[in-house]
């Protein structure tokens, strides 16, 4: 059964700001989403340190419970082409490059990395069911759910990104998240590295309880606002990634939103991937505001660092892991 484009989804980056272009706002200005009590000014004089666009941001924080969010708020159309010139997959396939990461992908030495360093995009369970991957871009991630004895499917808005991933045998949903009505719920959903990227988590989290099956579960990955490498790198931290990153999870707000939305059995534990250990020393010492940060994209430097990062720094990860100040937040729940 294949889905035709004009029926459905949500999801990465360009598809969460897209499925919010329908609501009236995305986050109230000058209110916590999560309890409405007021914000502070949190972090100030953030820019962004990956594709040098203009624009200083801070952080503000919920008085009562800790949330935190990306000030100013964009206007949807002003993000939406902002992820259209930086985000969207172009159709790059079988090129040396993606014939090389395709390899790896597959490879034993991808599973033994994943197994050292986290995974974050929940690459190394196998079990079996129906499972959506919100966000799914061109489908690497499909492959391997695949691989891993899942029926799997994907959501994604951009049209060049979803044929790709058609091409290769997958049913692609290319329809707007709160809009997506399928006729069988999933078992799982995934949620890697996007609901940072949304305007409105609250309403994605209840429209992921909402195509769940009784008993499935919602599997996230997010950056964690209490990383103790937002303490070390300061305004030079990846994951504040401004614009684009709307929210800032802590486990505890993670937690919040998820059980407001339906959830139980939530589990939230961290890690840190030593890629974003990497991307923070190397923002650290390359960027400048304004500026394109070509370094993010040195290979050899990056490895370098995820080298020194996973066989140097382990002790201080794990230490930072085991304190719930790792940089990455997983989390598992279940709808009920
Ligand atoms: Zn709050």
């Amino acid at each position: 059964m294949r889905q035709t484009a004009d029926n459905i989804c949500v999801a990465s980056g360009a598809e969460a700001v897209r499925d919010a272009r329908h609501r009236s706002e995305p986050a109230e200005k000058n209110g916590c989403i999560l309890c409405a009590a007021s914000l502070d000014v949190g972090v100030v004089g953030l820019f962004d340190t990956r594709f040098g666009m203009p624009g200083s941001y801070e952080i503000h924080r919920c008085v009562r419970c800790g949330f935190e969010q990306t000030f100013p708020v964009l206007a949807l159309a002003d993000l939406k082409k902002l992820y259209e010139a930086h985000y969207n997959f172009g159709g790059e396939t079988d090129t040396f490059y993606t014939r090389c990461r395709e390899r790896f992908l597959f490879s034993f030495l991808y599973r033994f990395w994943t197994q050292l360093d986290g995974d974050i995009s929940f690459h190394m369970p196998r079990g079996s069911g129906r499972l959506l991957d919100i966000g799914c871009n061109e489908g690497r991630g499909l492959r391997i759910y695949a691989r891993n004895g899942f029926q799997a499917e994907g959501l994604e808005l951009n049209q060049t990104a979803a044929a790709v991933a058609r091409k290769a045998g997958f049913d692609v949903h290319t329809c707007l998240l709160e809009e997506f009505d399928p006729a069988t719920p999933y078992d799982f959903a995934v949620l890697s590295n996007v609901l940072e990227h949304s305007p409105d988590p609250r309403q994605m989290l209840r429209d992921v309880h909402r195509i769940l099956a009784s008993g499935g579960q919602v599997w996230i990955s997010c950056p964690n606002s209490q990383s103790w490498l937002r303490t070390v790198f300061g305004r030079y931290w990846i994951n504040w990634h401004v614009p684009f990153h709307t929210f800032h999870f802590s486990p505890s707000t993670l937690r919040q939103l998820l059980a407001e939305a339906g959830f139980a059995q939530i589990k939230v534990r961290q890690i840190t991937p030593a890629l974003w250990v990497a991307e923070s020393f190397i923002t650290f010492l390359f960027a400048r505001e304004g500026k394109k940060n070509g370094q993010l994209r040195n290979a050899f430097l990056t490895a370098l660092l995820m080298v020194f990062a996973r066989f140097v720094l382990f002790p201080v990860l794990w230490l930072g892991n085991r304190r719930r100040r790792g940089d990455c937040l997983l989390a598992v729940a279940a709808r009920v």
